[in-house]
């Protein structure tokens, strides 16, 4: 794929960098009864506390489930930042697998998919994961598939990026607060 050459994925780091301890035990698959084999992972992020990361696997039937549960209380949260200058870039975001994300100057909206994973990156790695969504997506134009290149369509004085987690888990990392614009909007009513 060379649509992305002008992106890198350096700057994509993993969050198992902040495991703390991880269990793996196997239970019965409730759909096939196959072996299922569950993994408990907990990290302890800077800033954003504890979390636990739950997966299931089945060997048999294929079977694949991952839940995130934040071990701190959590308000659902939408996040805007918006990216001017050059250092705006660098502002280091956290995203759950659980958050959407939105580029309204130029239409563009992702959700969640279950295969999506979770990652600590800033806004130019960012925008290089949505690239490669892009690029898994089928777009169909004039009967011909076409690859929308963000970089292009992205105005050249700016561009806002709002990332909505109904569980809270994203997040601006502190050390950026101190430079771009970032709005952090806690949503009410949503917890129950
Ligand atoms: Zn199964």
């Amino acid at each position: 794929m060379k649509e992305s050459e002008s992106l890198s994925s350096e700057n994509i780091e993993k969050i198992s960098e902040y495991l703390v301890e991880k269990s793996e035990f196997t239970f019965s698959c409730p759909y096939c009864g196959g072996v299922l084999h569950i993994k408990e992972t907990y990290y302890s992020i800077p800033y954003l506390g504890r979390i636990l990361i739950v997966s299931k696997k089945c060997s048999k039937c294929g079977y694949k489930h991952n839940d995130i549960i934040p071990l701190q209380k959590k308000q659902h949260v939408r996040i805007y930042i918006r990216v001017e200058k050059d250092e705006d870039k660098y502002i280091k975001v956290i995203r759950s697998n659980t958050a959407s994300i939105e580029i309204p100057e130029i239409g563009f909206s992702i959700h969640p998919g279950t295969q999506a994973s979770m990652f600590i990156t800033n806004i130019e790695g960012l925008l290089f994961r949505l690239q490669e969504a892009i690029n898994r997506m089928k777009i169909l134009e004039d009967d011909k598939k076409i690859t929308i290149n963000l970089l292009n369509r992205i105005p050249k004085e700016g561009f806002t990026v709002i990332i909505e987690d109904p569980l809270g888990v994203s997040d601006v990392l502190h050390e950026c607060l101190g430079y771009g614009k970032i709005i952090k909007e806690y949503i009410e009513g949503s917890d129950n």
